[in-house]
């Protein structure tokens, strides 16, 4: 089955109010006609509002970088599935590494997560991806794996293919170092591998799996040319509008 593209930038902690506006009109300028590709941004949370007004009208969606698995109630500093809907959200991140580095993030929170997104009516890119260490002392295939099956613990199959897979190798964010073509390619065969074992071969064969990790102008063409990589989520390169465009059309 051809798969979308589809192209998301993770605008992480960056951006007043007013930079978020002038990047979402350079955006929307650059790309909010294109329609052969899935785009979507995600703004810090104070910015969602502001952006959703701008990209109305245009092909570019909205996305979080995060969410609560609870629906309401005493969590501070926390933000649910039903506040994110009610701006005009339509994808949520789940899982980066830098939740799971400095926040906590679990494969079980993860799960949560995924499931109150699910329940939502949004759409979940769960992030998963080994560190150096891990892939040096080659546990990157039961790391990717564990990963995967917690993110998809008890997900309906009918479910899977609203989510999009970010395999994220946690050495190539924001490192400048990128995988190369061809080991992203092969960490997302193996990972389409285990949603077949998971599922069966037509969901697997469904699902977007998006690569993550310094992709930019520059090497998004050949990443994007791999036959198992069906986009990419932006970090760096996400916060210029012409470097997320070449991306979203690489020459
Ligand atoms: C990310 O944080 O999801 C990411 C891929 O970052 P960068 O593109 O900056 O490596």
């Amino acid at each position: 089955m051809a798969r979308k593209k589809f192209v998301a930038g993770n605008w992480k902690m960056n951006t007043t109010i007013d930079e978020a506006k002038a990047l979402a009109k350079g955006v929307v300028e650059t790309v909010g006609n294109v329609t052969d590709v899935d785009i979507a941004v995600c703004p810090p949370f104070t910015n969602l509002l502001a952006v959703a007004e701008i990209l109305k009208g245009s092909s570019v969606k909205l996305g979080a970088q995060d969410v609560h698995w609870e629906a309401k109630g005493a969590y501070t500093g926390k933000v649910s599935c039903s506040m994110l809907k009610s701006v005009g959200v339509t994808y949520v991140i789940v899982g980066h590494s830098e939740q799971r580095q400095y926040f906590h993030e679990t494969d079980e929170t993860v799960n949560k997560k995924v499931k109150a997104v699910l329940a939502s009516e949004l759409l979940p890119i769960i992030c998963i991806g080994e560190t150096l260490d891990e892939r040096k002392s080659g546990q990157m295939d039961s790391v990717i794996e564990r990963q995967v099956k917690g993110a998809f613990s008890g997900i309906e199959a009918s479910d899977v293919t609203k989510c999009t897979i970010a395999y994220e190798p946690v050495w190539a964010i924001g490192t400048g170092e990128t995988a190369t073509p061809q080991q992203a390619n092969e960490a997302h065969i193996f990972i389409r591998k285990i949603i077949e074992k998971l599922y069966d071969k037509e969901i697997a064969a469904s699902l977007r799996i998006q690569y993550g990790g310094s992709m930019k102008p520059e090497n998004a063409k050949e990443l994007l040319a791999q036959s198992d990589v069906d986009g990419g989520l932006i970090g760096g390169a996400s916060l210029k509008a012409s470097d997320f465009a070449g991306i979203v059309n690489p020459v």
